[in-house]
């Protein structure tokens, strides 16, 4: 990790310094990030005077860089960056590192730390939905959300079976995390108690599409798709009408946001809060 020119003896920061300061998020697109809304309308119930803003680019030295220049004390971090900003940070989290992706970013006595909270959001849902000691998921797809799924549902003590269109892809993730594989196109041979999309297939503006045949769905209890918005997407519809139990990605957002969140501040996240500015923003009163 790259040393930096910041001096760690600078003072403390004054409550009002505490209660305030820039946060921002980077990447592109960031047109449909839902993440500004969720931030500032959790430091406005906490009281903070703390401001989140939008940073786009997809060049990780310029998103370092700004993040110095401005002085944030915290970041968001999307696509294309998760992982080549990576290098750029002075220390990197052991469960981000074994993921290969960051999508938090503290900035503190001039240090930069990178961490990944996807995955504690991920567990946090499960956990308040049905459990993940002793049951099996199906993970669909071999990129970064699946990464930090894998991890996560492994130390949580659930059993992931990856299945993805390359077979190759699926492989080399399997093998990583130790775990079953099988091709897309194999997945009628697979039990789970669950399967979770972890594709963007289906996601806004494309919501026509989806990413398996509605006739492999009925086999499965529990569906969840990682994507939220739409917050119904054709797979939970497909899933609902063939009597699964369905799962949007809001409750995973939420509460990566809300791990985020606690990083920077040290504060219990207001995760209601937090909740009801995504689902009104996203058209839905209620939770899924
Ligand atoms: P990624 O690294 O680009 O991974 C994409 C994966 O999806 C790859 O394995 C790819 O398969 C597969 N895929 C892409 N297009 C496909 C298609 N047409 N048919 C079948 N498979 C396809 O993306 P990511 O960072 O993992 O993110 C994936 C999704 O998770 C996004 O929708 C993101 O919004 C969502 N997500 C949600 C949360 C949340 O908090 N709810 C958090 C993180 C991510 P190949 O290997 O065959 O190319």
């Amino acid at each position: 990790m790259n040393s930096n020119n910041y001096s760690s003896t600078r003072p403390a920061p004054t409550p009002d310094q505490e209660r305030g300061g820039l946060f921002a998020i980077f990447g592109n697109p960031l047109g449909q990030s839902l993440s500004p809304l969720m931030h500032n309308a959790a430091f406005a119930e906490m009281g903070l005077t703390a401001q989140y803003r939008v940073c786009q680019t997809g060049n990780a030295a310029e998103a370092v860089r700004r993040i110095r220049e401005m002085d944030l004390r915290g970041a968001s971090v999307t696509l294309p960056l998760k992982e080549t900003v990576m290098p750029f940070l002075d220390e990197v989290d052991r469960n981000a590192r074994e993921i290969g992706a960051v999508n938090t970013i503290v900035h503190r006595d001039g240090r930069l730390r990178g961490y990944n909270t996807d995955g504690p959001g991920l567990v946090r849902d499960l956990e308040e939905w049905f459990g993940i000691r002793g049951k099996t998921f199906i993970v669909l797809g071999a990129g970064g959300a699946a990464r930090a799924a894998l991890l996560s549902l492994l130390q949580a003590g659930g059993t992931p079976v990856v299945v993805n269109r390359t077979p190759e892809r699926a492989e080399a993730l399997a093998g990583r995390f130790g775990c079953r594989w099988v091709p897309t196109a194999e997945i009628g041979r697979l039990q789970a108690d669950c399967l979770i999309n972890t594709t963007p297939v289906g996601m806004f503006p494309e919501t026509d599409r989806t990413p398996l045949p509605k006739r492999e769905l009925a086999r499965f209890s529990h569906v969840m798709d990682m994507i939220y918005n739409p917050v119904k997407t054709r797979l939970l519809r497909e899933a609902g009408a063939a009597g699964c139990i369905v799962r949007s990605g809001v409750g995973m957002f939420v509460h990566q946001g809300a791990e985020q969140f606690r990083l920077w501040t040290g504060m219990e996240p207001p995760r209601e809060r937090m909740r009801q500015a995504v689902l009104e923003r996203l058209g839905e009163n209620g939770g899924d």
